[in-house]
């Protein structure tokens, strides 16, 4: 009888993407999917280390797997940012571990795994490798509307406060070939949303001579046949181009949602960041995002970065208003090994980054509900998410990302067209036309 597996996913689309990766590499090389850990022979966690919670949240897992569900002949193994940032510290921390991959050697997680089952030797598989792309067809998709595609992995850009330099390793873009015939699959086999990820679009194809750039990446896809649309994230406002712009307001099939992190509104603290950008610069992109019509902004913001004064704060507010971001995530910074900043201290005391938190959050309920309320009355195309159905309701998606919520038959699947009836901060509610 062939083994079963588990996977438990942490984290970002990132490492969504990679577990569905695992999950096709060992579905080819002969192994079973279990539904739930306590089942499986093999439980694989993947791994977020974004956050000093997020990396504990992983021990804090595969702890309770060994408490609990572990029989003895179960393998364990770490896959993911932690995986990569702890390496061998794993093995020791917890005796259970069998085995530690990190995201640049998951692509031979068959391998990896036989030879454990031949020779039971512990082991980490970690550092930089260059990525064998060509094994990304063996993906295992979980949602047959809507897919995620990697385009590139790592980062080069080495913010002070960010772990993903140092745990997926440098950029390095996926074949534009590659991605669009990917593309072209997922449309004949129903899909009807493309999401075109990386760490970050705007510099896709610039390692790599004649491979083309973000702008002509998307175009590409956009033009495939089929009903069908494409987003992306994330884009990074230094690299920004007015290219962008034009390549997205060209087609109907692009999506208008710009996820555009600011981290801080204090210039002084964008340094320390290493972000490349002033708050000037930031303000001039989202000024072109805001004059392509039917388009929205959010953002990702850190509180309580080393030394972070009320002033700085106070200018995350002024930008946070002054862009009228549509959503945000909101983190309290949290130091990460090996990082630079990590040299910087933690400064800021928790409970200083809880009450900015709150200031944030409250401010993100009134610029999300100014920008929802003029959509009230207006017609939008709406993608229905399967996941959310509830008695009677759907939930879906509009071209700009804005979630919406209308009474519709739970067998109602694919675009919709509705009426805008009311909204809120964080989401619309409709009427279908009829
Ligand atoms: S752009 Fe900065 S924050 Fe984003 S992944 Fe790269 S280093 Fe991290």
């Amino acid at each position: 009888m062939s083994l079963r597996f588990y996977i438990h996913t942490m984290g970002c689309q990132m490492n969504e993407y990679d577990s569905e990766l695992i999950s096709g590499l060992l579905r080819a090389e002969g192994f079973e999917p279990a539904l739930s850990a306590g089942e499986a022979d093999i439980v694989l966690a993947n791994t977020c280390a974004v956050r000093e919670l997020a990396a504990e949240k992983a021990y804090s897992y595969l702890g309770s797997i060994l408490k609990k569900d572990k029989k003895s002949e179960q393998i364990v193994v770490m896959c993911g940012c932690v995986a990569e940032q702890d390496g061998a510290g794993a093995l020791k921390r917890m005796n259970g571990i069998d085995l530690v991959i990190g995201p640049s050697k998951i692509r031979n997680i068959g391998g990896i795994l036989k030879d454990f089952l031949k020779n039971g030797r512990r082991k980490d598989y970690t550092g930089d490798a260059k990525v064998e792309w060509n094994k990304d067809s063996a993906i295992a998709r979980s949602s047959g509307e809507k897919a995620w595609v990697t385009i590139s992995k790592g980062c080069n850009s080495f913010c002070s406060y960010c772990v993903v330099p140092l745990a997926r390793g440098r950029e390095e873009s996926r074949p534009q070939e590659d991605i669009v015939e990917t593309a072209a699959k997922l449309i004949k086999s129903g899909c009807r949303e493309i999401n075109l990820i990386a760490q970050n679009v705007n510099t896709y194809g610039k390692d790599k001579k004649g491979e083309g750039d973000f702008a002509e990446l998307l175009t590409r896809v956009a033009s495939l046949e089929g009903e069908f649309r494409v987003g992306f994230k994330t884009a990074h406002p230094r690299d920004f181009s007015e290219e962008l712009i034009q390549t997205v307001e060209s087609s109907k099939k692009i999506m208008r949602n710009f996820h555009l992190p600011l981290q801080s509104g204090s210039d002084r603290v964008l340094k320390l960041m290493n972000r490349g950008y002033d708050t000037k610069r930031y303000l001039e992109v989202a000024g072109k995002v805001r004059r392509l019509s039917g388009s929205s902004l959010t953002t990702d913001i850190i509180v309580g970065f080393p030394g972070e004064t009320e002033e700085d704060f106070e200018g995350t507010l002024a930008m946070f208003a002054r862009a009228a971001f549509d959503s945000a995530y909101m983190f309290k910074y949290s130091p990460r090994k090996g990082t630079a900043a990590s040299k910087l201290g933690d400064t800021v005391p928790k409970g200083v980054k809880e009450e900015r938190l709150a200031r944030l959050m409250a401010l993100q309920r009134k610029t999300g509900l100014a920008n929802n309320k003029p959509l009230v009355g207006s017609e939008q195309e709406v993608l229905i998410d399967s996941e959310t159905f509830s008695a009677g309701k759907v939930c879906g998606k509009t071209l700009s990302e804005k979630q919406v919520f209308f009474p519709a038959e739970n067998s109602l699947k694919g675009f919709v067209r509705v009426t805008i009836t009311s909204a809120g901060p964080f989401s619309l509610k409709g009427e279908p036309v009829k």
